[in-house]
């Protein structure tokens, strides 16, 4: 077996790619739908936009991460994030999309000053005014200015945080620089805070075949919803940051099929109060795909998503095997 990568292979073995140079535009911003529970227990659906901001690398170094791609080396210079929403909520018609959420993902912390400069955080407060919910991602450790930052808010403030695995092997070798107690401990401080809090929750992590790394997400699943997680969102893991290619050459990745990711949608899906979604961004690399099923597949995840609901399996017109 490989020993675990420390910090410095894992930045040896990323591909050499150009990054995004600082700025006021962000990379990117879409609105999708997304499911939540209302206060009579009844799925509903809410606009959500996503604000995927320009910002600085974050300094963990996880294993199978590869947000950097998204990110510049330079310090997130002052005054950039705000000017970024501003552009990404020039023209957005809000008073037609009533109680919209919005994502700030900046691919790093959202806490850390050298991501997203303090001396922002008032203005960035102000600006999100309109929404009812803001979802920020954020490592366990750095939630100090969070209950601050959600003081200033009109809306509700959710931190989403990788959790990742709960497996007591995998987690550490992840380079997360976390363990299951801190994960628990800044959820206690954030729910105690009247903060909500979303997890990221990884399909087939390195070293477990795909069995074990579906019960394992099945786990981790369970875990963060006993510590008060309102959304989980499975991530099947992927490559593309070297490290993953690597261990998938020496036969420590197994890289998770689409049935596998339907599967823990379809264990865990139509628990009240508690969301669960799969993370399709990346659907057509899932192995067991073919172009004849994949589109109906993805389909079917996408309306699990929104309805929160086990729908019936669709009828494959190929040889693919579906969730079982
Ligand atoms: S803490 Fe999050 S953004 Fe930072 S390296 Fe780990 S997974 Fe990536
Ligand atoms: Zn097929």
């Amino acid at each position: 077996m490989l020993k675990p990568f420390d910090s410095q292979q894992i930045l040896q073995l990323r591909p050499k790619l150009s990054r995004p140079v600082p700025g006021h535009e962000p990379l990117d911003a879409q609105w999708e739908q997304e499911a939540f529970y209302d206060a009579s227990g009844d799925v509903q659906a809410t606009d959500v936009i996503t604000i995927f901001l320009r910002g600085s690398e974050c300094s963990f170094r996880c294993l199978m991460c590869d947000l950097w791609k998204f990110t510049h080396l330079e310090r997130t210079p002052d005054g950039a994030i705000p000017a970024q929403i501003a552009n990404a909520l020039n023209n957005v018609d809000l008073a037609s999309r009533q109680g919209a959420w919005i994502k700030l993902y900046n691919a790093s912390n959202f806490f850390s000053a050298r991501n997203v400069p303090s001396q922002d955080l008032a203005q960035i407060a102000r600006q999100l005014d309109d929404f009812q919910r803001i979802i920020v991602e954020n490592h366990p450790s750095l939630c100090q200015h969070a209950i601050d930052f959600s003081r200033q808010l009109e809306g509700k403030l959710e931190v989403a945080m990788g959790l990742e695995t709960t497996h007591p092997e995998v987690l550490p070798r992840l380079n997360k620089q976390m363990t299951l107690d801190d994960f628990q401990r800044a959820c206690n401080i954030l729910h105690q805070a009247n903060i909500d809090l979303r997890a990221f929750v990884l399909l087939c992590p390195p070293w477990l075949d795909e069995r074990d790394g579906e019960q394992w997400c099945s786990h981790s699943i369970t875990f963060a919803q006993q510590c008060g997680v309102r959304h989980v969102s499975v991530i099947p893991t992927r490559g593309g940051n070297g490290a993953i290619e690597q261990l998938q050459k020496a036969g420590q990745f197994h890289p998770p099929s689409a049935a596998a990711l339907e599967r823990v949608l379809a264990e865990h899906i139509g628990q009240q109060e508690f969301v669960v979604t799969a993370d399709v961004w990346d659907w057509p690399q899932l192995r067991g795909l073919c172009q004849h099923c994949s589109s109906l597949r993805l389909e079917r995840m996408r309306r699990m998503n929104l309805t929160q609901r086990r729908l019936p399996k669709v009828d494959l017109p190929c040889r693919c095997s579906h969730e079982s």
